[in-house]
């Protein structure tokens, strides 16, 4: 090799390396927002600006779903219940709105915003859970139903038909608020980064620092450690949302009363799934939504009838469902997939014969 041929490679070296230097400038930024731990994380130029602008989102998507706040638009809905008068939506909940109508009706009612009455009175994670009386539950369920919440699509606006109704949007708006800060990345150039809401909604795009697929622990639904793992997913450029019994309960006798609530009994649902984790691939509209939304419907249904409804969905959408014998319900690949799967799990063959 002649000298300048040796000076060639090494300024070729020079770049490459620099390049790789580049891309480890990685920026990783934590706060509370809608109710949960959000970490992001990005890597690139812009990566700083990009974390700024999707905290500041998180922050405006918080003001339009709590229901702390007087002037959020679920709010309003609430106070207005009843009086015929519509209430003109934020488009970000309008979508929302419609997405879960949309899903109400797929899941036949499983999964349906109106539920709050039934949140309220239960009080999970709250210092004032308790097993409501039959009659309490009777009151609370009459005001639940998604067939009474209207929505005009035209003037972007809705309306509750009787007083005392209410919407919660806890089981979809941190995984639309995941597709949102999606978007943000992608306008920053942003190719490498975890958008992780409270571990339960997130999106893994690109690769990490070790240039290889985000490694995603799921979370073992039966160990107190928040660490413990029941299996590590691999994923790239998808969403991931997962719903347990375990997030927020508490337990008399020997029920264990959670935060995912069957709208037609009225009750914590005890469907069989004890933990849903739901994957969509970034061919699938709103797949961050999405994946949030169906960790809670699947739930709802169970491992048979939850299986089956996902076999239905888009091709860019799997899930696994955990059961009570701590048996994995798996479409799609997921169960190929899956990595370090704890010896607590075995794979459910549907034959009614364990692997
Ligand atoms: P997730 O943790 O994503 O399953 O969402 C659970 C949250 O969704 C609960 O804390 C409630 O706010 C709300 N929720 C509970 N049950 C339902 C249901 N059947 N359909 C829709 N939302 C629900
Ligand atoms: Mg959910």
């Amino acid at each position: 090799m002649g000298k300048r041929q040796k000076m060639a490679a090494f300024l070729l070296i020079l770049i490459v390396c620099l390049c790789a230097g580049c891309g480890e400038q990685q920026v990783k930024k934590s706060e509370l927002i809608l109710d949960t731990a959000v970490t992001l994380t990005a890597e690139g130029a812009d990566a700083q600006a990009a974390i700024d602008e999707s905290m500041a989102r998180l922050k405006t998507i918080d003001s339009m779903v709590n229901p702390n706040l007087p002037d959020s638009d679920v709010n309003k809905l609430a106070q207005l219940a009843g009086t015929g008068k519509w209430v003109s939506l934020q488009p970000e909940v309008y979508k929302m709105l419609a997405t879960a109508q949309d899903y109400a009706v797929k899941t036949n009612g499983a999964f349906d915003v109106t539920t709050k009455p039934l949140v309220d009175l239960w009080g999970i994670g709250t210092d004032h859970a308790k097993v409501p009386s039959p009659v309490e539950l009777a009151a609370a369920q009459k005001l639940v139903g998604w067939q009474k919440l209207e929505l005009n699509e035209e003037k972007q606006a809705a309306r509750l038909q009787d007083k005392g109704m209410g919407v919660d949007l806890g089981g979809i708006a941190k995984g639309f608020a995941v597709d949102e800060v999606r978007k943000i990345y992608a306008k920053y150039g942003i190719e490498n980064g975890l958008i992780n809401l409270g571990g339960s909604s997130l999106y893994a795009l690109g690769v990490n620092k070790e240039q290889t697929a985000w490694r995603i622990g799921i979370r073992h639904p039966r160990k107190e450690d928040a660490q413990e793992k029941m299996a590590v997913l691999p994923l790239k450029d998808a969403a991931l949302s997962t719903s347990g019994d375990y997030e927020r309960f508490f337990e008399a006798g020997d029920v264990r009363y959670h935060h995912i609530f069957d709208p037609r009994t009225g009750r914590p649902a005890q469907s069989g799934a004890i933990s849903v984790t739901i994957v969509a691939d970034s061919s699938v509209p709103d797949g961050g939504m999405l994946s949030d939304l169906l960790t809670t419907a699947v739930f709802v249904l169970g491992p048979e009838q939850g299986i089956h409804f996902l076999q239905t969905m888009h091709h860019g959408i799997k899930g696994a469902i955990i059961d009570g014998r701590l048996q994995l319900w798996t479409t799609g690949d997921m169960a190929k997939e899956m990595e370090e799967v704890s010896r607590d799990f075995q794979f459910w063959q549907g034959s009614g014969e364990l692997q």
